[in-house]
This record gives structure tokens, sequence and C-alpha cells, in this order.
């Protein structure tokens, strides 16, 4: 079992500079919210190795509700107008108890447009969608990778999953104003059929679908799947645009633009010292502060409160890796 760690404004652990929780700015209009890195499920491709069996991560974090709202207020001001919030997690947003607030009170700042989230959809309910629509959500993006009952429980790993009931909140989602976009991953030779079904159900509930492709990671759960380039991933898409008469190539509601992103506070190489606040997403790691941003800071073995000097070996994204 992961230790859980929690984090808010007493903890000192900023926001900014951790690929597991806080905020995340890539350089467009849209912010990504990690609320909490908890997942009920384990999938046997999970990208970020999360869930309840992970032997990849030591730590889970949840984040404390109003200081996470405070670091988005930030970032959103910094962004400006039409920004999107994505609440994405490494785990399952609606793991996180306070969600519903979460929504609410991002609704409420003038610079946001969209507010977006993803979900595996195992926890939603009637009542949660209904919440969720009255907080001011605009899209839930729901992972669903197969609609046959027992390839769909063995791709999550766990006893209990019931994608019937995932498919009652799907018609649930689409019944309400949030808009659903149903997000696969296509396992070349595992659930190629099962996309084509998939398929059949969107287009049936006149939902969005966002098809994506399985990428192995070195911290992800990694699947025998067979080897497919972008080329010939884009070109399975079309072909399957054109069988089923449903664009399944880019979607032009989700407005990504260019904009400026939060300045770099160390570079690359740089030695900083940081004082060592928690135990790291991962084995061997710690989490470091300084400058206002956290750092994760690999094959380390100091203290919490030890001051320790570093090296700077990531930087992209304002997320910082340090040795
Ligand atoms: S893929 Fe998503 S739902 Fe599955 S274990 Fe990973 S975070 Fe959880």
């Amino acid at each position: 079992m992961a230790k859980l760690v929690k984090i808010n404004e007493k903890s000192g652990i900023p926001l900014v500079g951790s690929i597991a929780f806080g905020v995340i700015d890539r350089g467009t209009n849209i912010l990504q919210v990690r609320p909490t890195t908890l997942c009920n499920l384990n999938c046997i491709f999970c990208s970020t190795g999360s869930g309840i069996n992970s032997c990849f991560h030591r730590t889970d974090y949840v984040v404390d509700v109003d200081y996470l709202l405070r670091w988005v207020k930030e970032l959103v001001d910094f962004k400006g107008k039409n920004t999107e919030i994505h609440i994405d997690s490494v785990g399952e947003p609606t793991m996180y108890k306070n969600l519903v607030k979460l929504v609410k009170e991002i609704r409420e700042m003038p610079n946001v447009e969209v507010i977006s989230m993803q979900s595996n959809g195992t926890l939603l309910t009637k009542n949660k969608i209904k919440e969720l629509e009255g907080a001011g959500l605009n899209r839930i993006n729901l992972s669903i990778h197969s609609l046959n009952g027992v390839l769909a429980r063995k791709l999550s790993d766990t006893g209990f999953y019931n994608v019937d009931k995932v498919v009652r909140v799907a018609r649930e989602i689409s019944k309400s104003k949030i808009d659903l976009l149903i997000a696969p991953v296509y396992l070349p030779g595992i659930n190629d059929k099962d996309i084509e079904d998939i398929i059949v159900f969107a287009k049936s509930l006149n939902c969005k679908l966002g098809i994506q492709k399985y990428l192995p990671f070195k911290y992800g759960r990694r699947l025998k799947v067979k080897n497919i380039n972008w080329y010939r991933f884009y070109n399975k898409l079309r072909n399957l645009s054109k069988k089923h008469g449903f664009n399944l190539i880019g979607d032009k509601d989700i407005k990504v633009e260019k904009r400026n992103s939060l300045p770099l506070v160390f570079k690359k190489r740089e030695k900083v010292y940081v004082v060592i606040k928690a135990p790291g997403w991962m084995k061997g790691q710690m989490l470091g502060v300084a400058k206002n941003r956290v750092i994760m800071v690999e094959g380390c073995n100091k203290k919490i409160n030890d001051k320790v000097r570093v090296e700077i070996v990531d930087n992209k994204n304002n997320i910082y890796l340090a040795k």
C-alpha cells in the first residue's frame, strides 16, 4: 500500500513543479489540474502506472481543495481569457472527495471558459453527474476500452469492473448538459473489434469519440501489443472514419491555442539547494522545495526538512527533476 501524503498550505509544498499533483502549464490555453494520484483501477496498460496495486508508486498525494484553488486562480489570471481547465490527474479524478467544490469554484473564475475532466466512470452516478453539471462542468472524457465485459475487466485488472455500469454512466452524461467524449485506448491486436463496437455506441449517443494511441512509458505498465507507428495509427482512424461515417480525427470544438508559459525558475544543470518536504512518488525519490517550486529529487535518502544540494536534470513545462 502506498503512503498517503496530504498537501496543503501548511505542508509548504508548492503546486507547480510536479507531474503528479498540482497545476501543469504546457504553454497553451489549457491548464491541467491534478488534485490526487489515487485510482481505483489497475489497468494493465496504464501509462502512469497508477492504481490500487501499483508497484511503481510508494506514495499517493491528495491536495487540499482551497490550497489547490488558490494556485489554479493564480495560473488562470496569468493565462488570461478563454482558459480551459482540464482535471486529469495521474489517477482517477472522481477519487477526489472535493471534486464538485473544485469545479464549482473554478467556474466562478471569470477567465475560465471550459472545465473538462477525465474519468474511468466507475464512481460516477446519476447524482454525481447532476452535481457536476450544476457545478458547471462542460465535458467528461470517459475511458471505455471495450464493451465486452470479460475483456474490459481483464484490461482494468480489477475483479469488480463492470463495463455495463460505465455504459449506463455514458448514457446518463449524454442526457445532461455535460458534453461526453468517449476516450478508448486502441491496443492493436487486443481491442480492434471492440473499438468498432465503441464507435457504433458513440454514434448511437451522438457523442464525441477520441481514440488514443497506446504509448509505452518507462514508469507505466507495458503491454505487448502489435507495434504501429503514428502514420499507420492515423490511417486506421481515417479508414474507420470512412467506414462508420464518423469523424475520428481532430475535434473542432476543442480549441488549443499557444499561450505564454510560466517562466522557468531553474535552468538545466543548475545546482540548487532544496529543502526536503515529503517522500517522492516513486521509490528512491523525495520532494524538495525551492523558489516556490516543487522538485522531484531522484536517488535521495535525506530526511524531511534536510537541506540538500541537487542538480536540475529536467525543467520542461516547469516540471522539475533533479539528482
Ligand atoms: S489507466 Fe486510468 S483508470 Fe486505469 S489505472 Fe491508470 S489512471 Fe487508473
